[in-house]
C-alpha cells in the first residue's frame, strides 16, 4: 500500500506579479485538499505584525525587491515541517530564484520527496500592469504602486522568468493562459493537470 507521503501533491505555481497566482492558488488549493502557501502573505503578515523583522521587511516590499534567500530558506522550511503538509502543499510565490530552488530541492529530498509540477501562469505585462493599478484601489496593497510595480516586473524577469527554463527541462512545467476570467483560468490549469 503506498504511505500518503508517496499518495502526496507538491505543486508550484509561478507568473509575473499581477498574473493571479495567489488567487488562483487559493481556488487550486481548496479543490484538491492541500494548504496554498504563499510567500508574499507570510512577509505581508511579517510586516503588519509589531516584531523587529517589520521594518526591514517592509522597507524591501515597498521597494519591490525580495527578502534576503536564507531568511525566506527558514521561513518556507518552518511551514513546510508543519503538520498539513504531509499530503502536500502548493506554494505560491515561492521558489523566486537560482538559491531558492536549490533549498527547496535540498528541504524536500531529505525526506525524499520532489516537485510533482509546476504551474506557469502566462500572461500578457500590459494586462498585469492594468490588474495591479486595479487591485491597488480594492486591497491598499502598498507595493500595488505604478514605481514599485514597474522594479517587481523587473526583478521578476531577471530573476524569476528564468527558473521556467529550468523547470521546463525537468520536465515539470504546465504552461496555462492565464488570461481572461478566474474561473476560466481555473478550469484550464485543472484540465492542465488532468484533475
Ligand atoms: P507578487 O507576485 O504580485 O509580487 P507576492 O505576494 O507573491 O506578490 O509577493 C510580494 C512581495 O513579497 C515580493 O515583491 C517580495 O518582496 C516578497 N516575496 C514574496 N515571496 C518571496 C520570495 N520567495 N523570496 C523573496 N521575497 C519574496
Amino acid at each position: 500500500m503506498n504511505s500518503p507521503t508517496s499518495q502526496a501533491t507538491r505543486l508550484l505555481i509561478m507568473g509575473p506579479p499581477g498574473s493571479g497566482k495567489g488567487t488562483q492558488a487559493s481556488l487550486l488549493s481548496e479543490h484538491i485538499g492541500i494548504p496554498a502557501i504563499s510567500t508574499g502573505e507570510i512577509f505581508r503578515a511579517i510586516e503588519a505584525s509589531n516584531s523587529p523583522e517589520s521594518a526591514p521587511v517592509r522597507a524591501i516590499m515597498q521597494s519591490g525587491g525580495y527578502i534576503g534567500d536564507e531568511v525566506t530558506a527558514g521561513l518556507v522550511a518552518d511551514r513546510l515541517s508543519q503538520d498539513d503538509c504531509r499530503f502536500g502543499f502548493l506554494l505560491d510565490g515561492y521558489p523566486r530564484t537560482l538559491p531558492q530552488v536549490e533549498t527547496l530541492d535540498a528541504l524536500l529530498g531529505r525526506s525524499g520527496q520532489t516537485v510533482d509540477a509546476v504551474i506557469s501562469l502566462v500572461i500578457d505585462v500590459d494586462d498585469v500592469n492594468g490588474r495591479l493599478l486595479k487591485r491597488a484601489d480594492i486591497d491598499g496593497r502598498a507595493d500595488d504602486n505604478q514605481e514599485t510595480i514597474n522594479v517587481r516586473q523587473r526583478v521578476y524577469a531577471e530573476q524569476t522568468a528564468p527558473l521556467l527554463d529550468l523547470y521546463r527541462a525537468r520536465g515539470l512545467l504546465v504552461e496555462v493562459d492565464g488570461g481572461g476570467p478566474v474561473q476560466d483560468v481555473a478550469a484550464r490549469i485543472l484540465t492542465a493537470l488532468g484533475r
